[in-house]
């Protein structure tokens, strides 16, 4: 049975979710519902969209996704990928007002017992579509994409797969909010140079999927391979592959929102999706991307920049990827990073989590591999490394209140 679409009065956040069924005017609703509501073909000057409902306790989600290369779909796999955390938090199966692929379902199903047993907070559910269909190879399609957002790991997948890469996608709406229209044009442009310079496509890409993905898991570890999965699933057909640019190396691999255990079980016949790169390390890749130009002039590791930089140089991804370039000696010839790197501010970053101090590690022994005399450098690296993590913690927790209060008072 499917879901009644009513407005509901519901707990407060998916926290407070303790049952698995929940109350809507006297009717229990048992499952979590997606279907999708519309679809707009592009015109000229407007891309085309896809819209999908999805209905949970905690809300009702109007989902879109619209932009380049988006193909009309026989199933519902897209829609599938953004109502999974949903389902699998409250514990409650995925009622799917559509058809899915068998390969589709079959993977989906395996993900959902990897995923459950890894994150033990995420429950296992059935999903049930009103169908199934074996999905085809669609002929003459050779078009391969690759998820780019201009960072260490994007550039990386992007130059060691030129020879297959048609495309590049980049999702509004992800790491930039969508009203936040300086830096979306910023990204553009970025997207824009490196695709004519390398002669792929550009495939600019906006959703709101954030939003239902974040309200039932954390976007870095449960939600942000499902979002691209998701905007994979409806560029099938235009593309037969998709490359997800990967973070860890095989040997690093733990569960994480995009994980080579789980993404590529989101392929069929139609689509095939690769999580790429994981043989290599983070420094492996810095490494590749200190001798390329086009690299050092567009790389973006940062979502925190200010007007006019792609970087904001401050912030410890910038900062990290900063003391690997300059160790390299190619920083000062980077024009991605307009400021030079500040060893003090190196020494102050604070790592909150057990998970970041691979980073000063890694730069500690590139330095000492180097051989090249920055002690200055080193000493500030062993400090981060040496600061307790309630410590980095606490400082964390004061430097935000900081930033609020002086942005309240409007202070320089
Ligand atoms: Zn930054």
């Amino acid at each position: 049975m499917l879901l009644p679409l009513l407005l509901k009065s519901v707990p407060e956040s998916a926290d407070d979710i303790s049952d698995t069924s929940f109350r809507v005017d006297e009717v229990v609703l048992t499952e979590i519902l997606v279907r999708q509501t519309s679809w707009t073909p592009a015109v000229p000057g407007k891309p085309a969209r896809v819209d999908f409902f999805i209905g949970t306790p905690l809300r009702d989600y109007h989902t879109y996704i619209a932009g380049a290369g988006l193909q009309v779909q026989h199933g519902l796999e897209a829609g599938v990928a953004l109502a999974l955390l949903p389902a699998m938090r409250t514990g409650m199966d995925l009622r799917v007002d559509g058809y899915l692929s068998d390969t589709f379902l079959h993977g989906v199903k395996k993900y959902i017992d990897v995923f459950t047993q890894a994150l033990p907070e995420f429950k296992t559910i059935d999903v049930k579509p009103l169908g199934t269909y074996l999905a085809k190879k669609v002929s003459g399609s050779s078009r391969c994409a690759s998820f780019f957002s201009g960072g260490v790991d994007s550039f990386y997948t992007l130059l060691k797969g030129a020879e297959e890469i048609t495309d590049i996608i980049y999702i509004h709406g992800f790491d930039v909010r969508l009203d936040d229209l300086a830096r979306r044009r910023a990204v553009d442009e970025m997207g824009h140079a490196v695709s004519t310079e390398l002669g792929v496509t550009y495939l600019a890409i906006e959703s709101n999927l954030g939003k239902v993905l974040q309200d039932f898991g954390k976007w870095a570890e449960h939600a942000h391979g499902l979002a691209m999965l998701a905007v994979s699933r409806v560029l099938a057909g235009y593309v037969s592959e998709v490359r997800i640019p990967g973070t860890f190396s095989v040997a690093e691999q733990k569960p994480w929102g995009s994980w080579l255990q789980t993404d590529p079980l989101f392929s069929d016949e139609r689509l095939h999706i690769v999580h790429d790169a994981c043989d290599a390390r983070r420094m492996d890749k810095v490494r590749r991307l200190a001798s390329e130009p086009l690299a050092l002039q567009y790389m973006r590791v940062c979502w925190g920049s200010v007007e006019g930089m792609n970087n904001c140089c401050r912030c410890e991804k910038c900062l990290r990827t900063m003391t690997s370039l300059h160790i390299l000696g190619v920083l000062e010839g980077s024009s991605a990073f307009t400021l030079p790197l500040d060893t003090a501010l190196v020494a102050q970053v604070c790592l909150p989590v057990k998970g970041l101090r691979i980073f000063p590690r890694e730069n500690l022994a590139l330095l000492r591999e180097s051989k090249r005399d920055m002690p200055e450098l080193e000493r500030a690296l062993t400090r981060q490394l040496n600061r307790p993590i309630w410590l980095a913690r606490l400082r964390l927790k004061w430097r935000k209140r900081f930033l609020r209060w002086q942005r309240k008072l409007q202070l320089p």
